[in-house]
C-alpha cells in the first residue's frame, strides 16, 4: 500500500475500493445540496441550534421563535432519546411521537426547519413527514439496517460519528447510506473517548482533526458538535469557533432559554444570548477566513 492517507487505517487503494462512493474525485471535489433553501457545502456554514430534549409545546415554539430570529438555520431537538439509563425521572423523559409534532407545528409556524434524532426504522414515516433532516446518532453510527432504511427515504441525513470509532469505521458507515443513492449527507464530529480519558478535559474529547482528516479524502459536508463534545457550555464558545476555523461546514450548538432547567445535561446548553454572540463571533471568523457567511 502506497499512500496512507489520515487516521492512519486509510489507504489510497481504499479510496477506490472500500469507500468508492465518499472518495473525493479529484482536489476540488465537494458536494453540495439544499434542504429547505439552506445550503450545505456552499458559502454558508448553517447553525442547528437548540435544546437536547422537545420537553414541551411551549418550550419548542419559544425556541424555534428565537432561533429564527437571530438567524439559526435549523432547530435541533430531540424527542426520540438514546438515553445512557433506562431509569426516568419526572424531568426526564422522550416525548416521541408528541415531541415531533410540535416540532412539525413550530416548524410550519416560525419556518424554521427541524433536524431530529431517529433511531427505530418503524418510525421513518413519521419522521418523513415532520422532519427536514434524519439524524443518525453516535450510537447508532453502524446500525447499518438503520442506515439503509433511512438512506432508502431520500431525505437528507446527519450522521454522528461514534465516540469510539475510527475515521474508517464513520466513512464505511457512511458508504452505506450512500450505497443506497441517498447523496444527502453530511457527516458530524461529535467527540470521541481515548484511552488517555483520564488525562483529558471531559468525559469527551472534540477530535478537530477529523475536519481537515476528513476533508483530505471526502466530498461530504462535515458539520461539528462541540456541545456534546465539551458537556460544559463555557467551552462551547471557544470549541464552536474553533470548528469553523477548523473548516466546519456546518456547526450544532446545544442551546435552551432557560439552561440551568434543561430536562437532560442542564450544563451543556448555551443560552441565547450567548448563542447570538457565538454565531456573530463565528460570522466574522468564516468571512475573515473563508469568505463565508453564518449570518
Ligand atoms: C444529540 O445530538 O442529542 C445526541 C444524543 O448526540 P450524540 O448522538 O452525538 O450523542
Ligand atoms: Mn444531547
Amino acid at each position: 500500500m502506497d499512500n496512507k492517507f489520515p487516521g492512519k487505517d486509510i489507504s489510497s487503494d481504499d479510496l477506490i475500493s472500500k469507500f468508492p462512493l465518499c472518495a473525493k474525485k479529484h482536489k476540488n471535489h465537494k458536494t453540495k445540496f439544499k434542504v429547505a433553501g439552506v445550503e450545505f457545502g456552499g458559502n454558508t456554514i448553517p447553525v442547528l441550534a437548540g435544546p437536547n430534549l422537545a420537553e414541551s409545546k411551549s418550550l419548542v415554539f419559544k425556541t424555534a421563535k428565537s432561533l429564527k430570529k437571530m438567524g439559526v438555520h435549523f432547530m435541533r431537538a430531540g424527542a426520540f432519546k438514546p438515553l445512557t439509563f433506562p431509569y426516568r425521572s419526572k424531568k426526564y423523559f422522550e416525548t416521541r411521537e408528541e415531541g415531533i409534532k410540535w416540532l412539525k407545528q413550530a416548524r410550519d409556524k416560525y419556518n424554521l426547519p427541524i433536524i431530529s434524532e431517529i433511531m427505530e426504522e418503524k418510525y421513518i414515516p413519521l419522521f418523513c413527514e415532520n422532519i427536514d433532516i434524519l439524524q443518525i446518532g453516535s450510537r447508532n453510527m453502524q446500525n447499518y439496517p438503520l442506515l439503509s432504511a433511512c438512506a432508502k427515504t431520500m431525505k437528507p441525513i446527519m450522521l454522528k460519528r461514534h465516540y469510539g470509532s475510527s475515521i474508517r469505521d464513520l466513512l464505511g458507515a457512511a458508504e452505506y447510506i450512500l450505497y443506497e443513492g441517498n447523496k444527502k449527507l453530511m457527516l458530524c464530529e461529535r467527540g470521541v473517548t481515548t484511552p488517555h480519558t483520564h488525562k483529558a478535559s471531559s468525559r469527551f474529547l472534540l477530535d478537530l482533526q477529523a475536519v481537515p482528516a476528513l476533508k483530505e479524502v471526502t466530498h461530504l459536508p462535515i458539520v461539528v458538535d462541540p456541545s456534546h463534545a465539551t458537556f460544559w457550555r463555557k467551552w462551547v464558545e471557544p470549541m464552536a469557533l474553533a470548528s469553523v476555523a477548523a473548516g466546519a461546514d456546518g456547526v450544532m450548538i446545544e442551546s435552551h432559554p432557560n439552561p440551568s432547567k434543561a430536562a437532560v445535561d442542564p450544563l451543556q446548553p448555551v443560552d441565547f444570548v450567548e448563542l447570538k454572540l457565538i454565531m456573530k463571533k463565528m460570522h466574522s471568523i468564516a468571512k475573515s477566513i473563508f469568505k463565508k457567511r453564518v449570518l
